[in-house]
């Protein structure tokens, strides 16, 4: 009888929730197919120090619904830079007798997948694990929709206070250097204002447009006033003092551009939005990706990543999807206009 194939998952660089549902999603479509399937723990760190690990079906039982992941992640930035450390991770694949790798990361994590395909000749499958939605070739990464109902769930709650003392939110959302985050979140929650880092403003120019909403909106009787800003552009370079604090101070002494009396306070939401429970969305994202990376390495293919494009799960070379440029969502943000006056 034939041997049978073995693969192996592991979860790399920022954490995201979902990423447990994708690992039980492969080793389960894996176990089905009658592979044998190999956990790796930390990330490429694991693969380095050999910390390779059979799973079964019951090893990933009861993590569906867990934030996290259960493998671990980790960074190992001589990955990248030191050869040597790369032929190590690809000796114990080999020595293992695994011929094919899901990683479950953001762009780093594929740069680093690109290299065991390429260059270690191990075929591997990138799963999109970030809540940054930052990879342009699918509409929607692992994590995402948890990540923003994070954050709807936190404005919601600021919205009560806000509402209650007649204040103004600004609020700081994740995102690196994608504003999806913003604009979801800030659209589901009826924010007056949205900043992202897509957009290129000077500082002076997105407080004249914070002032602008913000006269709008009390114009037509609102008593408070929600905005959201993606820590993308306070990152954006020469920017670092135009933090969600700065912005509501400013706002505080120059209530007069607002024509009212203004109390604004600063929220950074952080890190809870990499945790907590995955939304039902991204459950069945990671179960309809992770099958697709089994069925590709079923077939002996490579070198891939999965995507969803309008609903639809797809694959993409890992080099096209890291040269893609992600484009932002116009509609959205225009829409998000629209509704806020
Ligand atoms: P993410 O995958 O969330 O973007 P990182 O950028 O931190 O997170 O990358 C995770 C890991 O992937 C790094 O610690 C490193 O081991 C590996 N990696 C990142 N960039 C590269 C690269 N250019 N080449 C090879 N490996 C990389």
């Amino acid at each position: 009888m034939a041997d049978k194939k073995k693969i192996a998952i592991l979860t790399s660089g920022g954490d995201a929730p979902g990423m447990n549902a994708a690992i039980r999603a492969v080793v389960r479509s894996a176990l089905y197919f009658d592979m044998e399937v190999f956990g790796v723990r930390d990330g490429y760190l694991g693969l380095m120090q050999d910390e390779i690990e059979q799973l079964s079906a019951g090893d990933v039982g009861d993590i569906i619904h867990r934030g996290g992941t259960m493998l671990g992640t980790a960074r190992l930035p001589e990955f990248a830079t030191d050869p040597a450390v790369r032929q190590k991770c690809y000796e114990n694949l080999r020595a293992h007798g695994i011929e094919g790798l899901v990683v479950c990361g953001g762009d780093g994590s594929y740069r680093g997948a690109n290299l065991v395909q390429h260059e270690g000749g191990i075929n591997v499958i990138g799963l999109p694990g970030t809540i940054d939605n930052d990879l342009a070739y699918t509409d929607y990464t692992i994590g995402f929709d948890t990540a923003v109902n994070t954050c709807v769930d936190s404005i919601n709650k600021l919205r009560d206070t806000m509402a209650s003392h007649g204040r103004v939110s600004v609020v700081d959302v994740m995102g690196r250097g994608c504003g999806d985050i913003a604009v979801h979140s800030g659209i589901a929650a009826g924010a007056e204002a949205i900043l992202i880092p897509e957009i290129k403003k000077t500082d002076n120019q997105w407080l004249d447009y914070i002032v602008q909403k913000l006269r709008t909106s009390f114009a037509r009787g609102k008593k408070y006033g929600i905005i959201v800003m993606a820590e993308g552009v306070y990152a954006a370079p020469k920017m670092h003092h135009f933090t969600a604090d700065y912005i509501a101070s400013w706002l505080n002494a120059n209530s007069e551009t607002v024509g009212r009396r203004v109390d604004a306070r600063g929220c950074v939401i952080g890190h809870v939005q990499r945790g907590g429970s995955p939304t039902a969305s991204d459950r069945i994202l990671s179960a309809r990706m992770g099958e697709k990376a089994v069925d590709l390495l079923r077939e002996n293919q490579g070198g891939l990543c999965v995507g969803v494009v309008k609903n639809r799960i797809v694959a993409v070379e890992i080099d096209k999807a890291l040269s893609m440029k992600r484009r932002v969502d116009k509609h959205l943000i225009e829409l998000a206009d629209i509704l806020a006056r």
